[in-house]
């Protein structure tokens, strides 16, 4: 039997972060699908948000009015006492990657360099060239092979282990023998990234599936806020490829077909910095309205920031323009339209992480503690993994240390006989339907009727088809029964996850009748704070989700009206 003291789901930043801080002091695990070093934090390019104060426009920054921007910018959503909490820790988190080695692009006077990023009141992002993900998840793996932390990598989790009060570990599949197996533990934390890539215009990664979020759901834990999913103003036309706010951090103009800065119509002051919610709507207006190239995209302007300034601050945007659209943006603007990029809801839990199941927490984009509310601003995210996964990895290696180890055998038999139960019930469906097409069929539902501008009847609709394709996911072709490396049997729990949580995107968007942050709808387009000012909680029921609500934290910023 595979036991340890604390075992982690995920090896991106959240995950190693909190790997790192729970071996300080237990023995603890961390579990992934794909090498650490390829998880889709790698992708990220901006920046971490930290008021350090370090940059010439920002010498009065400090965390108060980081947590200010924070909230304003979660359109009054978030947790305060969370959000306080995260942008109290940001400057000696981010230090703490520094003193790890993390190669951080400086100031002229050798200190961390911060550019200008949306909804931010100074320049406080944090950054490495446009690589900082990679240089992050690279320094954090780095100090978990320092610390010896145990791996178990291209292991795929399908379930969690539980008792009527509490989490004992997961149950996974070896990729590589195809075998399952039971990994107990005293605190499981999960760390398994987010699921916007169940949107057919995504800037994630294929694995950014969504299913460490249902593994929690299924066991009855409620996922909160799923109705915001957040769509990043600048993917490249048409395939979606992320190019960062960096881009206009740096100075990057918003141009329409007839050579205007769009931005001056909607946000006069913060212009191409209005936060993403705004930016992105701003965009898709354009093209709605006729005022866009080919009535599809608009342009990013780089041109005048010069060939230095793109080849040092931004230079693996210049590398994705070229390979991936055959421009080079020191001589031509980039084509860009706004894609899905990032899941503001996520696991339920409080600011220790802890989620409502003993044992059990959560960190980073899967969790919502809720620091982003109904609108992530961007270098949040990074930040809220290393906060959040320091947190994590810390408040469950005290639970474990207090706790005692007993393996419930039974408990883990059943679990075990459960999922294999599963796989064979895949393995030898005697229908037609293909796992993937049903795949591509939701990315696109929720694309067309669960995206940006949104309607009851759009939203009724989708639910209607989202319910179809649950249907038909009971008469799937019978899935591959190799053993080594069955990407059939994986894609097909991942599929089941997408469906599942495309029903509760989508319910919890219809049953919040009100606009929010990244959550518009054209038949209630005011913020309803009466009715609305509070978290949507998913529960699972065989049937579908049940929802219910819980109140936000307000500590000392009262809701107001959000201009920029
Ligand atoms: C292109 C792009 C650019 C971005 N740029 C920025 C930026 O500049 N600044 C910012 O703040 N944010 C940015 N973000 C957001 C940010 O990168 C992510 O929110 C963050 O990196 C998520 O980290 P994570 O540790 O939660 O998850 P991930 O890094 O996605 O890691 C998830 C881990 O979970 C594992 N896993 C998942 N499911 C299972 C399973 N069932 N069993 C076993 N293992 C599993 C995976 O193997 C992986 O190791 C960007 C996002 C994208 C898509």
């Amino acid at each position: 039997m595979l036991e340890h003291d604390v075992i982690i789901v995920g090896g991106g930043l959240a995950g190693l972060r909190a790997a790192i801080e729970a071996s300080a002091l237990v023995d603890t695990a961390v579990i992934s699908r794909v090498h650490p070093l390829r998880s889709h934090t790698k992708a990220a390019q901006g920046g971490i948000n930290a008021a350090l104060a370090n940059a010439e426009k920002g010498r009065d920054d400090t965390p108060e009015k980081h947590a200010f921007d924070t909230i304003k910018g979660s359109d009054f959503l978030a947790d305060q006492d969370a959000a306080e909490l995260m942008t109290r820790m940001a400057p000696e988190c981010v230090f703490e990657f520094d003193h790890w080695g993390c190669a951080f692009s400086r100031t002229d006077e050798g200190k961390i360099a911060q550019r200008p990023f949306g909804g931010a009141g100074y320049p406080r992002t944090c950054y490495g060239s446009d690589r900082t993900g990679l240089y992050l998840l690279q320094t954090v793996y780095e100090q978990s092979v320092k610390r010896n932390i145990k791996e178990y990598q291209e292991y795929f989790v399908t379930s969690l282990i539980t008792d009527d009060l509490s989490c004992k570990g997961v149950i996974a599949i070896n990729i590589k023998t195809g075998e399952l197996v039971p990994i107990t533990a005293k605190a499981t934390i999960l760390a398994t990234g987010g699921a916007a890539w169940t949107y057919s215009i995504s800037t994630n990664s294929m694995i950014n599936t969504g299913n460490g979020m249902t593994i929690a759901y299924r066991a009855g834990v409620p996922l909160k806020d799923m109705e915001f999913i957040q769509f990043h103003p600048t993917g490249l036309y048409p395939n979606g490829i992320l190019i960062t706010e960096g881009a206009r951090g740096e100075g990057g103009y918003l141009v329409n077909a007839k050579g205007e800065r769009f931005m001056e119509r909607y946000a006069p002051k913060a212009m191409e910095l209005a936060p993403r919610d705004i930016v992105s709507r701003s965009i898709q207006k354009e093209i709605d309205e006729g005022r866009a190239f080919e009535n599809a995209y608009v342009h990013l302007d780089l041109r005048h920031l010069g060939r230095e300034k793109i080849m040092s601050r931004l230079p693996g945007i210049r590398e994705i323009c070229l390979l991936f659209a055959g421009l080079d943006p020191i001589e031509k603007p980039i084509p860009i339209r706004p894609a899905a990029h990032y899941t503001m809801g996520g696991i339920d839990c409080n600011p220790d992480c802890e989620a409502p199941l003993k044992g059990l927490y959560a960190a980073g984009e899967c969790a919502c503690v809720s620091v982003h509310g109904a609108n992530r601003l961007g270098g949040n995210s990074l930040l809220d993994c290393v906060v959040f996964g320091k947190v994590a990895g810390g408040k469950a290696a005290k639970f474990a240390k207090s706790a005692t180890r007993e393996t419930d055998e039974s408990l883990v038999q059943s679990s075990l006989g459960r999922e294999q139960k599963r796989v064979e019930a895949l393995q030898s469906g005697s229908g037609t339907e293909e796992p993937t097409a049903l795949r591509d069929d939701v990315r696109l539902i929720l694309t067309q009727k669960v995206g940006m501008f949104r309607s009851g009847t759009d939203l009724e609709e989708a639910l209607k088809q989202v319910r179809k394709l649950r249907e038909r996911f009971s008469r799937l072709r019978p899935i591959d029964v190799d053993k080594v490396f069955n990407l059939d049997l994986i894609r097909t729990f991942e599929v089941e996850a997408m469906l599942e949580l495309a029903e509760i995107i989508t319910a919890s968007a219809l049953a919040r009748k009100e606009s929010r942050g990244a959550h518009v709808r054209l038949d209630f387009p005011q913020r309803d704070d009466e009715h609305f000012l509070k978290h949507t909680l998913a529960h699972y029921t065989p049937t579908g989700p049940k929802l219910d609500y819980s109140n936000v934290k307000i500590t000392r910023y009262q809701p107001e009206a959000r201009k920029y």
